[in-house]
């Protein structure tokens, strides 16, 4: 039993934790079952003794003999050697830091179990600062877990603490529910025997079935985990579907004469645009138009690769809304792209009589009162910007829309404030988020129970293939001239430096002198002054106006190569600019690569984008650096990226909460349990239809008080 009981931990007042409570707590350790379900790293084997004849070298063996040597050697470093003798073979056992007690467990002719890892040499079979005990104690009958940890908490602590956990949390299963638990119609493990065994596996099972995870025990776990991912998702889904939305239809006003009533203002937009929709394009809205209909809250994610024109769907899905009598509200992560997104929208919006407001963190005191004036007032029909929108102190006249771009970089408490935006508390704003980081269709199909999901899977017509190239940074000199040319032909540059997230500022430092050096040998490269040549940088710790005013002379032409962080990963629109470069290009993850790249090719000329990577002092580049950079030679489609991106990375990973600001498997991987995702899919809405207060304590045990975020 550990000092506190775990129940109380919570209750007692910070100051009061010991150091190993303080780290269960970092841990997210509060309750039985978040230890119960804190699963070993790995597991060391201490059920058998062996002989020192049958050791290898590397091998972690534990042995028992007796000491026939023990001296502490005072030449060069001190430290205690001991020579254990178990009648095969002798092992000397080194320790460079020791206390007198454990010289007197270990005086000659005591008998000693030792256990570490062996290593050979000069000296023979070596042991270096093995964990020993006195010989003949009782061996344990199972593996002994290892388990993640934090600074401050030693295993032996944790150890016992999830021990207890186990004892304490709940963990019988229903009977209710024994025949749901079965896939082919063979039961699955129960619940407790499947901890138990992960917690205190059999010596003799497959360490390979623990380690990729496909042993039985596993299975029942991560299905129990997919389990409640279903029905949370599928509650907020059923308590949803009882709330009410404003019902956006276009509101038909008949003149007497019947002639003169004007077009609705989607189509007046749609005519407008100096283009056709593409295909895809038109099967989204009219998923949008359909769900914006229906007096039930709209939940929708739109995804598509970047550039595939999912703004003008917005733009529509808004002109639908405010042509209902509603206002409509555009999010965007941050303040270039939403400042973007405005000019956008202003330059289609307003030739058309809709007054669209703008509303960021960063604006004057005055111009900002305006602003909610006329977002209070209903003037404004369309508001966009930053997280500044869903402040408290912006309060809508008639808020029915809302839509996040890039909702992964949107926090799950934004997305709840948002809610709480609709002023009337009987009814809930549509929502409609959109992402170019996609995931696969048929996986975002089945995993977002509370979503749905259209696709674009077209790029508008017109588009040249963006050509990729790797090239080491040894060859610097070769994309410089790349960027002469580009600049010659009227084209545009992007430079994009690393973000070195340790050290923002050697971030600094890499983009600072990144933009010093080119704008030296490009003036160089161009004796009369050009200004197409200037060179600008962009990071984000610049000022808001300062980055404002790099952005506008980017945007319109008067700046030639723009270096920067990454604040241009998402969204920047500028159609001019033909060539990429990305410098560190191995330190970045694929789907930002992808998303980097897509700021080319937006144009109808030939544009590339150059991957410029260093190994460093390392000799050659890691193997996932390899298989990104490889990734992103052989395709263009985000899709694709994104199922090579699972298969690099594992999903693990690519569904954390940083990539889809939804999913938080800890156990269960989207790519190789799809038999466990459809089972979970079958069973959810069955035992929230028959036993629903056993499906809520699934939910409580698996979810606690994460539920309410995985439904926002
Ligand atoms: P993303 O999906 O990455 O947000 P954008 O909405 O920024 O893409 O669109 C990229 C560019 O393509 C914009 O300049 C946009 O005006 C243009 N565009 C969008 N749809 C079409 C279309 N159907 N035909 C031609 N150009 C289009
Ligand atoms: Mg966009």
């Amino acid at each position: 039993m550990i000092a506190v009981p775990l129940n109380n931990i919570q209750a007692s007042k910070p100051q009061l934790l010991s150091a190993p409570q303080k780290a269960l707590r970092k841990l997210g350790l509060l309750h039985p079952i978040d230890f119960a379900l804190h699963l070993p790293l790995r597991y060391e084997d201490e059920t058998s003794i062996v002989l020192l004849r049958d050791v290898h070298e590397g091998d972690t063996a534990q042995i028992e003999g007796v000491v026939t040597a023990c001296e502490v050697r005072q030449s060069g470093q001190r430290q205690l050697l001991v020579t254990l003798d178990d009648g095969s073979d002798t092992c000397l056992l080194r320790f460079f830091t020791f206390y007198p007690s454990q010289q007197k467990t270990l005086a000659v002719g005591k008998r000693i179990r030792s256990r570490g890892e062996v290593r050979g040499g000069f000296l023979g079979l070596t042991m270096m600062h093995p964990a020993f005990q006195a010989a003949g104690g009782p061996l344990p009958v199972a593996l002994t877990p290892v388990y993640p940890t934090v600074a401050g908490l030693p295993q032996a602590y944790l150890r016992r603490s999830v021990q207890n956990g186990l004892a304490q949390a709940n963990l019988a299963d229903a009977t209710e529910l024994e025949n749901l638990y079965q896939i082919d119609q063979r039961p699955m493990w129960a619940l407790r025997e499947s901890l138990l065994f992960l917690h205190y596996p059999a010596p003799d099972v497959a360490l390979v079935t623990l380690e990729d995870r496909s042993h039985p025990a596993w299975q029942r776990l991560k299905a129990e985990e997919l389990l409640a991912q279903q029905l949370s998702q599928l509650q907020a889904r059923h308590e949803r579907a009882v709330l009410k939305a404003p019902v956006l239809k276009a509101i038909v006003v008949k003149s007497a004469g019947g002639l003169d009533s004007p077009l609705p203002l989607p189509q007046r937009l749609l005519s407008a645009l100096s283009f056709e929709l593409t295909q895809a394009q038109r099967r989204v809205c009219a998923e949008i138009a359909h769900d914006l209909k229906r007096p039930v809250p709209m939940h929708r994610l739109l995804q598509g690769d970047v550039g595939s024109g999912k703004t003008v769907v917005a733009a529509l899905a808004a002109a639908i809304c405010m042509d209902a009598g509603w206002q409509c509200a555009l999010m965007a992560p941050t303040e270039i792209l939403a400042e973007q997104h405005f000019r956008k929208l202003i330059s289609w919006l307003e030739p058309l009589g809709i007054r669209t407001v703008w509303l960021t963190g960063s604006q004057k005191a005055k111009e900002r009162r305006e602003m909610l004036a006329l977002i209070a007032s209903g003037e404004a029909g369309l508001v966009v910007g930053t997280h500044a929108v869903i402040q408290d102190k912006v309060v809508f006249k008639n808020l029915a829309l809302a839509i996040i771009d890039e909702q992964h970089r949107f926090g799950v408490a934004q997305r709840l404030a948002l809610r709480s935006k609709l002023g009337d508390v009987s009814q809930e704003p549509h929502l409609l988020m959109m992402t170019a980081t996609p995931i696969p269709r048929t996986l975002a199909m089945s995993y977002y129970a509370d979503l749905d999901v259209s696709t674009i899977d077209e790029m508008p017509p017109g588009r040249t293939p963006v050509v990729t190239k790797v090239v080491s940074d040894t060859r610097r000199d070769e994309v410089i001239a790349r960027i002469r040319l580009q600049l010659a032909q009227g084209r545009q540059v992007y430079w994009v430096c690393p973000l070195i997230e340790e050290s923002e500022a050697l971030d600094l430092r890499n983009a600072t002198e990144t933009h010093a050096q080119l704008s030296m040998v490009l003036r160089g490269a161009q004796a009369q002054v050009d200004a197409s040549a200037t060179v600008g940088l962009l990071h984000s710790r610049m000022p808001t106006a300062e980055k404002k005013a790099v952005m506008n002379l980017f945007t319109s032409g008067q700046m030639g190569v723009l270096v920067s962080t990454t604040v241009i990963e998402v969204g920047v629109d500028v159609p001019n600019a033909a060539l990429m470069v990305i410098e560190h290009a191995e330190r970045f993850g694929l789907s930002q690569l992808h998303q980097l790249r897509g700021r080319v090719g937006r144009g109808a000329a030939a544009s590339a984008c150059v991957l410029v990577y260093s190994t460093g002092d390392a000799p050659r580049l890691s193997e996932t650096a390899r298989a990104r950079l490889k990734a992103m030679m052989e395709s263009n489609d985000g899709f694709e990226i994104a199922r090579r991106d699972l298969e690099i990375r594992g999903p693990g990973e690519f569904m954390g909460s940083r990539q889809s600001g939804a999913a938080l498997l800890r156990f269960a991987d989207l790519a190789t349990d799809s038999v466990l995702l459809e089972w979970a899919r079958r069973v959810a809405p069955l035992l929230l239809e028959r036993y629903p207060a056993l499906a809520q304590q699934h939910i409580d045990r698996w979810l606690g008080g994460k539920a309410e975020y995985l439904k926002a």
